[in-house]
């Protein structure tokens, strides 16, 4: 098979303008913009105002005259399109970890008579540690925190379970769940379903409120390129809002937060997720990274990401030097998301010898080295001189000298 003429994709692209919208080095291919996205050039600008020009000048005013009060609805109101749910319905608050709590806490009371929070073994840690996090407050009576193969999950819908946790693409494999079929499988068994989006939001179209689903979290600083500890933002179906009580009740969330009543009366509707005060330096940054997905099709970057993940894999694929690299990525598309994930012995070593040419992806253990392709500013030529690297570096050993075995902390 002869390789693909990747200038000719670049051509064709009709995402291509986009990539001029981010600072990107020169000299390095970036291909991890799935953990961190990179930075719109909109952020840039908008932080420098923020800094200089409000914080500075307008200090306290600001809160109302420049609208920070309103950041966590107004982001959760631009955010919402991109995953297929109505106004009202997305908040852009906290982080993920802080946010499943919430939710969880909130899909125990809509289930009084169900304990049990199932998830995937290997789902993302952290989701798992805040529901057993959760487990351990509650007590054992009323919370339980399960985790089962992922062949078990629809076994496992009995009914103990008040909530189905899960993670719609995998973050080590890039598999993509069915996130219709599922929510419905867990419906009809009387349980409620929540779905992490880290790896879906700005990556593929997400129909929230299409699959009838009830509640989500999702991340600002990987697809959606907020910036590192961007805001991350949750879903709660409208039909659900009224009747819950979040358990992190701060004073951002009260019905009237400047009366500072000693008594807590939580607002109506999805601002009564908000806890403390918002970063606003991180909520600016990640409105103008949000700038770059107006007007865009998401069917469009969809269909980008696909290409890029089945080019790369084809690629591979076809390459002698690299039959030693397993492919945990699933081929058909509608099972995968916008990552690639190779495995080999020596994953950590490789990876460190990519990122020496300039090439970044991460490295997941034990052995998992990812290719996260952004269509927003990825190109083909990137995917191909990645392609060229990996079989140089593989197929000469490159990877076994002693400098790409040392760890740090942050893989
Ligand atoms: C990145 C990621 C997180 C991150 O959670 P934070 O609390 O925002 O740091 C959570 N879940 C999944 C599946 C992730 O990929």
């Amino acid at each position: 098979m002869s390789a693909p003429d990747y200038a000719q994709l670049d051509r064709d692209d009709p995402l291509a303008h986009l990539r001029s919208q981010f600072e990107l080095p020169t000299g390095r291919i970036y291909l991890d913009g799935n953990s961190l996205g990179a930075l719109p050039l909109a952020v840039k600008s908008r932080l420098a105002d923020v800094v200089a020009g409000q914080w500075g000048q307008d200090l306290i005013a600001s809160w109302n005259r420049h609208h920070w009060i309103d950041l966590p609805i107004t982001l959760g109101e631009r955010i919402a399109p991109l995953v297929g749910a109505a106004p009202g319905q997305v908040l852009c608050t906290d982080s993920i970890s802080v946010n499943l709590f919430k939710l969880l806490a909130v899909a125990l009371q809509l289930r009084p008579g169900r304990r049990v929070i199932l998830s995937q073994q290997d789902n993302f840690p952290t989701d798992l540690y805040m529901a057993e996090g959760l487990a351990g407050l509650l007590g054992n009576s009323r919370c339980e925190s399960r985790a089962v193969p992922e062949a078990r999950l629809l076994d496992s819908l009995d009914d103990s379970v008040a909530v189905l946790m899960l993670t719609q693409v995998n973050f080590r494999t890039g598999h993509l769940h069915d996130m219709q079929e599922i929510t419905a499988a867990a419906q009809r068994a009387g349980a409620l379903v929540l779905w992490d989006l880290a790896h879906s939001a700005g990556a593929l179209p997400v129909e929230l409120d299409a699959c009838a689903v009830d509640m989500a979290v999702g991340c600002g600083y990987k697809y959606l390129n907020g910036g590192p500890g961007a805001p991350a933002f949750l879903y709660l179906a409208q039909r659900h809002q009224d009747q819950v009580q979040q358990p992190l009740s701060g004073w951002m969330g009260h019905q009237r937060a400047f009366d500072f009543d000693p008594r807590y009366e939580p607002a109506s509707g999805i601002a009564r997720f908000l806890s403390g005060t918002p970063g606003i330096l991180g909520m600016a940054a990640l409105d103008a990274a949000l700038d770059v997905f107006a007007g865009l099709e998401l069917a469009q970057l969809r269909r980008k990401s696909l290409t890029m993940t089945r080019l790369f894999m084809d690629a591979v694929t076809a390459e002698p030097a690299l039959a030693e690299l397993g492919c945990l990525t699933p081929r058909a598309d509608a099972r995968r998301g916008s990552q690639v994930s190779l495995c080999h012995p020596h994953g950590y070593a490789i990876a460190q010898a990519l990122i020496e040419r300039g090439i970044i992806v991460d490295f997941r253990a034990p052995d998992i080295i990812r290719f996260g392709f952004a269509p927003l500013y990825n190109s083909y030529i990137e995917l191909g001189t990645a392609v060229t690297a990996l079989v140089d570096i593989v197929a000469h050993r490159h990877y076994e000298a002693p400098r790409f075995q040392l760890r740090s902390r942050v893989t």
